[in-house]
Formats: structure tokens, sequence, C-alpha cells
């Protein structure tokens, strides 16, 4: 069995065959260095064979082995080979891109050294009164280190700001010594925060879940924003982790909510190792996160879409926070959904797995209703006293057209300011205005490069694309009239801010858009700033609708929402519910009651009412049945084929030839003409789609594993640039 089948990052659905070159010792799930045409490429070992469809005079040995190093557990290994198939992905890239960049790139999977102190034997035996009453910060410091390991500088900094002085004093005496250790250090000294005692709903729903803990299970916890859902999480982790080595896998949808939490889940459990996992991190940080997870030594994992691959020793628990969340699914490479295969993961692992949502998906939704999902309410909101806000509607239809905020809205804003509270404003557009427009020709500035209007930052006075980030400077004149009267048409968040500074001369305005939180730490920042009220009215974009917690926000005003209404996709109407509800979320967490106003052409919309009336069970249950009578899913199941170039031509080859390749394979499935997508051009590519919908999963995935290498094959296909999205989220 000298053979090594081994899996490399190529689009190729095929393994490649090495001589293991004498080391015996390598294992199925270890790293291996190769030779590959001229270049040296990383693979993993996929199994050891004796007998290779090459000639052995052509086998080529390995260059290098990681023989000491821990393979990929089989469960991670078969997870991504579930995912490759049901992606149609190959295998090597699924694989390959799962890993840590550091390992893909064939460095060591060795974790860092870390400086820590102990006390020194000395000190152990001169025990602590032989400090001097006065030496208050090395006294702490001792007291600290004399009740557990080693601790390393974020444990000491715990104990106090200035501890490396003391640190220096204590080893100048000789009762501190470093050790280096690899290993997570006991993180902090100080005590947890116990948990609050839990309400009746929250009980129920952890005592539904304990009762089942030990085996897989979808739960669906329906609970409205503030009813105290990340409470339930971490009263589960804590039953869970009590089991000693057990571990728990907490997903995010986006790493600008991963601080709160991470701060949240860190007061709650100081004595788990606990790791994140997410895109800011370095690659370094990444890698010890990853290792951390494999070993077993994390017991709390945090993170976005990609951890969900990460190798866990001891899996007992996941928890997918916000799981309606698009951020979710992978939207180029794999195009996997971490929610799906989330489940899928808890399924081979034997252990219960947790949606939470105040808007679930409707699949989720589907699920939980045709009791597939167990489902768990929760109806109220967590702290005493704070109510659920009150939403309205303003017609914006009785306003003058150049006018952008309602008087209902704006004497809403005026009593806050008078009251010392905060205003939200929620616009979902950044930048000046949406568009530059000609006022005698009615020309609209375009992107050359995509089907779409360019944005007008008046600031930079620049025009920027929102799709390709294409730029350029405002035109002087009009390029098709010569009018040198070009305005800025419609809202955008800086203009907004410019509006509501006239409005309110003596307000502190603050404006949250990728714009203006593009700096590191921005975020952060804007945060205190806000909780410290030195804030009075906040202008953003969705950055701002989620999670974050403002206890002196009592107004949240919704500016132009109308066109996610009656948009052509539609799930737009999903989104828009599942967004409204979030902002209107921040309006009112603390005692503090509070309003949402929305603006609107369109007061009697079933969407606002269900939203007035909070009920998204209601709302859900009508998308539902026109889903149902539209055939649409749930109720079906859809891949899309995608494929682009820079002229139409070889685009409409290539779905000539794939309609082809379609017809003959037998199927039981609709697969429609190619369509144009709303946004025809993108970065100067000419895109068109293909939606193919079956009633069964197994039969598109039966479909689809007969087609995809069909395609693969095509001349056509080298033409243009294409991929397949299957349980698509946009279209
Ligand atoms: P969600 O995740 O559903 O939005 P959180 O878990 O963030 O809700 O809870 C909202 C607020 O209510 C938080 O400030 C949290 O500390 C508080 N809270 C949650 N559960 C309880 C409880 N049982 N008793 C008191 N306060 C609670
Ligand atoms: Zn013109
Ligand atoms: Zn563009």
């Amino acid at each position: 069995m000298k053979i090594l089948r081994v899996a490399l990052d190529l689009p190729l659905d095929t393994l490649f065959d090495y001589l293991d070159g004498g080391n015996s010792q390598l294992k199925v799930g270890q790293r291996v260095l190769v030779p590959f045409g001229k270049r040296q490429v990383i693979g993993i070992i996929l199994a050891r064979t004796a007998l290779s469809d090459v000639a052995d005079s052509k086998l080529k040995p390995i260059i290098q082995g990681f023989g000491d190093e821990p393979p990929l557990p089989a469960a991670t290994l078969q997870l991504l080979k579930f995912c490759a198939d049901y992606y149609q992905y190959p295998l090597g890239q699924a694989l390959l891109s799962a890993l840590p960049s550091r390992l893909r790139e064939g460095k060591a999977a060795q974790l860092p050294k870390v400086t820590a102190y102990q006390l020194s034997a000395q000190a152990r035996s001169a025990g602590l009164d032989a400090i001097p009453a006065r030496a208050k910060l090395q006294r702490s410091l001792y007291q600290a280190l004399a009740h557990t390991e080693p601790l390393d500088a974020a444990a000491l900094a715990a104990v106090s700001s200035g501890w490396r002085n003391g640190i220096k004093q204590l080893m100048q005496q000789g009762w501190v010594e470093t050790v280096a250790t690899e290993h997570v250090l006991p993180p902090h000294t100080h005590q947890a925060i116990s948990s609050p005692a839990l309400n009746p709903d929250q009980q129920r729903a952890v005592d539904a879940m304990l009762a089942e803990a030990q085996a897989f299970k979808v739960w669906l916890l329906y609970g409205i924003t503030g009813s105290g859902k990340t409470e339930v999480y971490m009263r589960l982790l804590q039953e869970v982790l009590s089991r000693p080595d057990t571990q728990a896998l907490v997903l995010v949808p986006e790493i600008n909510l991963t601080p709160q939490l991470e701060a949240r889940f860190r007061a709650r459990f100081p004595h788990l190792p606990m790791v994140m996992l997410h895109s800011q991190m370095n690659e370094s940080e990444r890698l010890h996160g990853w290792l951390r997870a494999q070993s077993g030594e994390a017991r709390i994992i945090i993170g976005t879409r990609l951890s969900v691959f990460t190798p866990i020793k001891h899996l007992a628990l996941m928890v997918v926070d916000e799981e309606h969340d698009a951020s979710y699914k992978q939207q180029d490479g794999m195009r996997y959904s971490a929610r799906d295969i989330a489940i899928v993961r808890a399924k081979s692992a034997g252990v219960p797995v947790v949606l939470g949502s105040a808007t679930p998906s409707l699949e989720s939704w589907h699920n939980a209703q045709s009791g597939r999902y167990g489902l768990l309410e929760m109806n109220n909101r967590a702290v005493l006293g704070a109510a659920l806000p009150q939403i309205g509607t303003v017609d914006v239809r009785q306003l003058p057209p150049q006018e952008a905020l309602h008087p209902q809205l704006i004497a809403a804003m005026r009593q806050r300011l008078e009251r010392g509270e905060q205003s939200l404003l929620f616009i979902n557009r950044r930048g000046y205005a949406p568009v530059l427009l000609c006022s005698a020709c009615a020309w609209v500035a375009p992107c050359t490069r995509c089907s779409s209007r360019l944005v007008v930052h008046l600031r930079d006075k620049r025009l920027r694309c929102h799709h390709c980030g294409h730029e350029q400077r405002m035109p002087l004149q009009c390029p098709s009239c010569g009018n040198p009267d070009l305005r800025p048409a419609g809202q955008g968040t800086q203009r907004l801010e410019e509006l509501l500074a006239e409005q309110f001369p003596t307000a502190r305005i603050l404006r949250v858009d990728r714009d203006s939180m593009r700096r590191k730490h921005a975020i952060a920042a804007m945060t205190k700033s806000v909780h410290a009220q030195e804030v009075d009215i906040l202008v953003g974009t969705q950055m701002l609708a989620k999670g974050h917690d403002f206890p002196h926000l009592t107004l949240v005003g919704v500016i132009d929402t109308d066109s996610a209404l009656f948009s052509p996709d539609y799930r737009a109407a999903e989104k828009l519910f599942a967004q409204l509800m979030q902002v209107s979320g921040r309006a009112g967490r603390a005692g503090k009651a509070g309003q949402v106003l929305i603006q609107t052409a369109f007061p009697d919309h079933v969407l606002f009412h269900a939203l007035q009336q909070h009920d998204y069970a209601e709302f859900a249950d009508t998308l539902l049945a026109e889903r149902q009578l539209a055939n649409f899913p749930p109720y079906c199941f859809e891949a899309l084929l995608r494929a682009e170039a820079t002229h139409y031509q070889a685009v409409r080859e290539f779905f000539h030839a794939a309609m082809a390749a379609s017809a003959t394979i037998s199927h039981h499935l609709a697969v429609y003409d190619p369509v144009r997508p709303r946004m025809e051009r993108l970065k100067g590519m000419e895109r068109a789609q293909l939606l193919v919908q079956a009633g069964a999963r197994p039969a598109l995935q039966k479909f689809l594993r007969a087609w995809v290498p069909l395609l693969r094959s095509l001349p056509q296909a080298s033409k243009v640039r294409w991929s397949v999205d299957v349980d698509p989220l946009d279209y």
C-alpha cells in the first residue's frame, strides 16, 4: 500500500496518485507536498492503495509528508465530501478551501509558544506577606498568580493595566519566572457573570432542548428581538459544556457582531477556553483557533460561515444565530449554506443544532410547521418593562416631491431631542444620492461596466458604482444635451445627514455606513459614543440594523423601502420583513418605550400590517401559501446555472449547449430557458442564467450529478465563466 491518493486544489473532479516515498506512517487526512507539473502543491491524503490506474513507472513520489500533524478527522473529510457532491464543486478545492490559508500554503500546523508568568518556588514559600502592604500592584499580581496555572499577558492585564511594571519588579526579585507554553491559559481570573434567572419562555425552551441534548435534532428558536435568545444559547452551552471535554460551535452571520457576542460569552464563561474564527483575524490567529478546536482544547468556538467546517474533536452542540441571514450563504466558489451544512453536520455527529431568529427563513419555518424541526417560541422581551416598539407608517404620498422627511417623523425626532433620547434613521443607500440626473433631458449617469446607475458621492465630487467599484469625476455638464444643471436625485445617507443638520442645527448627528466606518475600530468607537450619549441622531444603512443594543434609542425612522415591496425577487418581501423587524428591534430596548415610523406610499400593504402586529408567524404563513401556489421553494428545489462573458454571444452558445446536454439526460424536472438577470451587465461582463426546478431534492441531485460533468466537458464552457448554485438565494 505504497500509493497515496491525494486531493489537490484544482478545478478537477479527480484524485491524484503518488508514491509515499517510504513515509509509511502517513495517514488519511494528513497533508503532503507533491509535485504537480512544474509546481509543488499541498494536497490532502484521501486513501492509501496498492493499485493505481497510472503505471507504476509514471508515479512520482511525494516531496514531503506532514506525518506528525493531526490528520483531518474522518468526520470533516466526510462533511466536505458531502458538500462537494451536493454543491457540485470539485472535491480537492472544497477540501483545501476549508483549511486555514497557512496550512494551504504548506506552513507547519504548530501552535506558537506564548510567554506566560508563574511564581517561583522561592516566592511560593515566602508567601504573600513577604510583600510590603504598600506594594499593592505586586500584591495583587502575586494573588492572581498564586491561584492558578501560569498566566499570560491578557490574563494579567485583566488584573491591572499596569501589570508590566509590577511583573518586572517581581522578576527582578526572582519571585516570578517566565514559561513558554502552547496551551490556552486559563483566560481570566475574574468571576463569571452569573446567568439571570430564566423567564418562563426561556425556561421552557431550555428544558425542551436539554431533554434531548444527547441526540441529533434541529430546533427552531423563534423569539422576537430582545426575547433573550442569546441567554438561552448561553444556558444551553453551560449545561452541555459541563460534560467533560465537550465543545460547542456557535455560528454568527457577520463579523461586525462578533465582538459583542464574544464579550458576552467571555464574561459568562471565563473559565472555558474560547476561540473566534472569522475573516478579520490575521492568518496566524485563525490557524491557532482552528488547531485548538481540532485538538479539543477550545471548548467554545464562535465563528462566521466558514467555521462550519472547523474540525472539532468532541462536538456536542451547535447554534446558528440569526439563521435567516443571507450571509450564511457563500456567494462564490463553493456556494454552500453554512446553516444547511450545520444541520448536516449535527446529524452525522448526533448532536442538537439550534437555529435562532426573530424572523426565521421560510425554509426553516416550513420545517418547523411540518414538525420536522422542534419549534420553540419566545414572544416577550426578556428585560422587565421593555415593551415592544409601536410600529406605524407615515404616508409619503402627501409629501411635496422635494421633501425627504415626513412632518410626523420630524416632529417625533424633535420630541426625542427635547427628551434627551436618541433617534435612528435607517436608509438602505450609502452615498449622497442614488442617481445624478439631467434637469433638461432626464439623462442619468450610468455605469459603463454594469447595468446600473452611478451613485453620487458629493463630498469627494465623485460618482461611484456600488456594484463594481468603478468611479469617476462628476461631469460638469450633461454628456447627452450639454445642460450644466445636473442634480442629485433621491436620498442617500450623506444627503440625509446634511438635511438633518439643517433641520436640527444643534443635534449631534452620526452617519454609519460603509464609507464612514471604513477605519479599523470605527464600529467600536461608534458603539461607544452612542452608549455614552454623545450622539443624538444616527443615520445609517443596514450596518445599524442588527444586534446593536442602544438603551437610549427610542425612535427608529425608516426611509424608502418601497422598492422591495414590489420586487421581482420573490424573496424580497421576506428579506424586507426581517430587516424592518430587526431595525425595529433597535428601538426601546431598556424600559423606554420605542416607536418606529416607516415612510411609505403603500401604508396598507399586508407586510406593514403584520409588522405592526409584530406577527411574523402570520406573515410567514401568508408567504408560504403564496409560495405553495406558485410552486416556489420550499415547495420545490432549485439550482441555478450562471454564466458570463465579455460578449453575449459566448454566453448564448454556452447555454445552448447546456440545454442540449440536459436533453440527453432522462429526468423529471423543469429546465427553464436561460434569462438575463436584473443586472444584465456586471463588471463589464454580459450575464445570463438558467433555472432548474425539481419536486424533490434527490431528483435534483441526480440530475446535477449527470449534467455538471457534461457541462465541464463542453467546448463552449471554456469561453465563459460559469458556475452552479444549488439552493440559490439570489437571482
Ligand atoms: P435576543 O438575543 O433574543 O435579542 P438577548 O439574549 O440579547 O435577546 O436579551 C435581550 C436583553 O435581555 C439582554 O440585555 C439580556 O441581558 C436580557 N435578558 C435576557 N434574558 C434575561 C433574563 N432571564 N432576565 C433578565 N434579563 C434578561
Ligand atoms: Zn441632458
Ligand atoms: Zn459598475
